[in-house]
Formats: C-alpha cells, structure tokens, sequence
C-alpha cells in the first residue's frame, strides 16, 4: 500500500478493534485505515447525526474558543473565513462572526452548497474534519486553491502517538468514520509538498498554516 499523503510504500499492522488492516507511513507519519473499508457519505450520517453540535451548548463554545485562542493571535487581517466540514451547525462559524469576520461555511452531509469554492478566503478552519478524509491531500490542496495569498489554513484533529502499541489502545481510532490519522511531520511534509508555509502546532490536535 502506498501512502495517502506522501506517495511512500507503507508497512502494514493488524488493527485489533475492528479485525481490519492499517497502514504505517515510515517517511511522513501518516496512519491510515484500509482504503477498502472507508464509507460514503450516506453510509457514515447515521453515526454523525450522533455528534450533539448544539449550537447552544455552554461546552462547545469553550472547544471551539480555544481552537479560535490558538488561531487569531498567530494570524494578521483576516477578513473573511470559511469553516469547512462544520458539521451540523455553524456555530464556530458564529462564534468567527463575532470577532468581526465574515465567515462563510460548508459541510458535504449537512450544509452541502458548494458556492465557497467560488470564494477566496485569509482563513480556513477545519475542525475534526480531516480525520474522516479518504483523500486528505487532495482536499488539502483544494483549500489551498481557495485561500489568498498569505493567508491561513487551521486544522483540528488528534495527533497520534506514533506508537502501533498506543494506536492500538487508543479511544481516537475507535470512531469507525476516523480512518486517517497525522503527526505533526505529517503535516509537514503536506506543506512541503504543496509548497506552503508550516507555522504552528500544539503538540496536541492543532496546526496552523500560510500560503504564499
Ligand atoms: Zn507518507
């Protein structure tokens, strides 16, 4: 099997708590699930429909203000924004708004209209988005498409521990829509590859790039 991101041969390891096979980048980090047991979109909305994204709840706003505390203050002039994969609701989006930007967004199950990619956007975010990615690469480029110069992509996802022993223990992967799993040097070398800017993480679940 060959890697989701970076092209390179990878090993494979059994993935005890779904009887499935998954796949190890050596060169880039990336761990993926067999491509053979990813689920379309209609098959993956009865367990999304399960994610509560009340746009009310008291703990979703704290989520989602320390994604907004780990982005705003590492960017400049950001005037418009896209939420991209927001889910059901638009509430990061909401919450973008009342900093003052205007911001758009986008989910291909739930808010399926694809006039953003007529847009140009100085910020993207992506939220536990790019966990549930059969082709993150491809996606990754498409936001870059639609980003300004100099603008920002913000990624949320879990990074993994980069250990087969954890991975196998670990609550993350249990989800059966996560099927792609990044480290930092992971999205590294998406930047590399795509000839844009790495400027941040927090060794956690967060990063930050520029294009240019
Ligand atoms: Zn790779």
């Amino acid at each position: 099997m060959y890697c989701l991101i970076c092209g390179d041969k990878c090993d494979s390891f059994k993935y005890e708590y779904e009887d499935i096979d998954c796949y190890r980048c050596e060169n880039c980090e990336l761990i993926f699930k067999d491509p053979a047991i990813y689920q379309s979109f209609d098959e993956q909305k009865p367990r999304y429909d399960l994610h509560e994204n009340d746009s009310d709840s008291a703990g979703y706003r704290i989520y989602f203000q320390k994604f907004i505390d780990f982005v705003l203050p590492r960017t400049d002039s950001i005037d418009a924004a896209l939420d991209f994969g927001c889910g059901e609701s638009s509430l990061l989006a909401d919450m973008l708004i009342e900093q003052g930007i205007a911001c758009d967004y986008y989910d291909p199950i739930y808010h399926s209209d694809q006039e953003y990619k007529n847009s140009r956007y100085d910020l993207i975010t992506s939220v536990e988005v790019f966990e549930h990615l059969h082709d993150p690469m491809t996606v990754f480029k498409e936001l870059l498409s639609i980003v300004n110069k100099d603008g920002y992509i913000a990624i949320r996802t879990e990074f993994h521990l980069n250990s087969i022993d954890r991975f196998s223990t670990w609550h993350y992967p249990r989800d059966p829509t996560h099927i792609v799993f990044f480290s930092p040097k992971t999205f590294r070398i998406m930047c590399e590859l795509q000839g844009c800017k790495y400027l941040a993480d927090n060794g956690k679940n967060m990063i930050l790039v520029q294009e240019r």
